[in-house]
């Protein structure tokens, strides 16, 4: 690829674009009773075999009678209940009214339900009894009407939707109990580098704790992938191999942080060339730059595994996994999802840019002394503060061409999304 070997980098946009259009969806499904289903993917468009609501009924608490009646007097005799759950059978004739309760059956003869604050009945009504309402009702009034909100036949859920709360309500309203979603992804996932220690380690001169892994395994858990966590792996190339092969013949996909920009100890990149397909691994974007993608051959059942390098730069590891891998394994694992939507907000702080790469600052979605929506930094903007992103709710997205935006000035505000917020 002309970006590999000439050390270009692909512009943010072109880059997501080509992650897109590589990934190709898993097949694998199950089908899973809905108390598993929360997260999953669907696999299949849910299609409705009933219509909602099943029959008309009432959407207030009043009296089912025929709206004609009116015309000739505004009295009528009580025949009977209707009840949510217990219909009333018989059928409603001129001058009669049956009680009725909200979700109950229409009776057969009434077009229309009047509520009972328009009527003189007082507490317990007896059968028999003689209501009086003090305005005439028109026809259809009160009803909702069967199949009003799903008819038979409708698709009330596509393929590739992540299943959200009232999705599940949804699916268990037209008697769905179990649906086919797509299996797990499996997702191997390493950090590299000599330095990096465990939070529960003492840490020795030269040696940082390791933040990645965890930010990554948290998103991927999110994902509802099936996470492989192989550690930490030093700066050896043949460890750095092992840990490649291993991941690619069993994970869908692998994803490894550090050791992808140009320094001596950097091996990632020589490896992925040796083992598989390097897409690209320089794009244009801040934080960022150094970000590998591609496949590896694998030696198993599988055809592909995909890799991503993500840099070792803590907010770059994060951004990058964020803006550029996430969509791509909701892709593997099945999602149809559409791009987030920016808000154009106004900045109370200068940021600082110059043109060259897209920038994703971090940012706090606040309000002005109108009270309108703005955005402020959340201050030092360096690619290993991990507190930058900690601190934000949202990203300032600056296009590569742009410059430093003067405060008060109208720029692009993507709010953090389900994936990297609290
Ligand atoms: P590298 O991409 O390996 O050159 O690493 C760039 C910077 O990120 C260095 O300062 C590393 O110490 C740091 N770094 C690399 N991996 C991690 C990690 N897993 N957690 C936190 N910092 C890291
Ligand atoms: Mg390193």
């Amino acid at each position: 690829m002309d970006c590999c070997n000439t050390g270009k980098m692909l512009p943010f946009e072109e880059a997501k674009q080509r992650l897109k259009g590589s990934i190709e969806r898993t097949t694998k499904t199950e089908v899973l009773a809905l108390d598993y289903c929360l997260d999953k993917v669907l696999a299949a468009d849910a299609i409705s075999t009933i219509q909602v609501p099943n029959y008309d009924n009432s959407a207030m608490d009043g009296y089912a009678l025929r709206s004609q009646d009116f015309a000739s007097t505004s009295q009528f005799h009580l025949i009977g209940k209707s009840f949510a759950g217990a219909p009333y059978s018989g059928k409603v004739e001129s001058g009669q009214c049956v009680r009725i309760m909200t979700g109950a059956v229409i009776p057969a003869g009434a077009d229309t339900v009047i509520m009972q604050e328009n009527s003189s009945a007082q507490g317990d009504t007896t059968i028999g009894e003689l209501i009086e309402f003090s305005q005439p009702a028109k026809a259809n009034e009160n009803i909702r009407r069967a199949g009003e909100d799903i008819r038979i036949g409708d698709v009330i859920l596509k393929q590739g939707s992540r299943i959200s709360p009232v999705d599940l309500g949804l699916l268990a309203s037209i008697g769905i109990a179990s649906v086919e979603v797509y299996q797990a992804i499996k997702v191997a996932l390493f950090s590299s580098g000599d330095e990096l220690r465990l939070p529960s380690e003492t840490l020795t001169p030269g040696c940082i704790y390791e933040s990645n892994r965890f930010v990554v395994r948290a998103m991927l858990q999110r994902l509802g992938a099936d996470v492989v966590d192989l550690g930490i792996i030093p700066d050896d190339p043949v460890l750095l191999e092992r840990a490649f092969t291993q991941a690619s013949d069993t994970c869908d996909a692998v994803i490894s942080s550090g050791g992808v920009s140009v320094g001596e100890a950097d091996y990632t990149k020589s490896i992925l060339d040796k083992l598989g397909q390097v897409d690209f691994w320089k794009v244009a974007m801040k934080p960022g730059k150094p970000f590998a993608f591609g496949t590896l051959n694998t030696n198993g059942p599988k055809e592909v595994c995909y890799f991503f390098g993500l840099p070792g730069n803590p907010v770059s590891a994060t951004v990058t996994f964020h803006q550029l891998a996430l969509p791509a394994l909701r892709k593997l694992a099945g999602e149809i999802f559409n791009d987030e939507i920016n808000l154009p907000l106004s900045t109370l702080d200068t940021l600082k840019k110059s043109p060259g790469r897209a920038d994703f600052q971090r940012g706090l979605l606040t309000r002005n002394d109108k009270d309108e929506l703005c955005v402020t930094s959340t201050g030092s903007q360096g690619s290993g503060i991990l507190t930058s992103i900690s601190k934000a709710d949202c990203y300032i997205v600056l296009e590569a061409e742009e410059n430093t935006q003067k405060k008060g000035s109208t720029v692009m505000v993507q709010p953090f999304d389900r994936w990297l917020s609290r």
